[in-house]
């Protein structure tokens, strides 16, 4: 699978890292790492930290078996559900 984190929208709350540390790590004071192509096995862990992300920063995509075809996960709302 794919992860893409929104660096202009992380705020560097580390929720990330405590959902997935196999995946997400903070250095320093906010500077987020992260793994971009984390091994399937890690999808569950992805998924409730992105859950978790205050500021729905992480979307990723997945294969689907046999295709090799990728799909979106979005796991930010729609703009008509954020808060404001
Ligand atoms: S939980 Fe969201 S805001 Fe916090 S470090 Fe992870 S991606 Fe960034």
């Amino acid at each position: 699978m794919k992860i893409v984190v929104d660096l202009t929208r992380c705020q560097g709350y580390a929720q990330c890292a405590f959902a997935a540390p196999d995946v997400f790590a903070i250095q320093g004071d906010e500077a987020l790492l992260y793994d971009s192509d984390p091994d399937d096995a890690q999808r569950e862990k992805i998924a409730r930290a992105a859950a978790a992300c205050p500021v729905q920063a992480i979307s990723s995509t997945v294969r689907t078996p046999g295709t090799g075809i990728r799909s979106l996960e979005r796991t930010c709302p729609p703009p008509a559900l954020r808060r404001r």
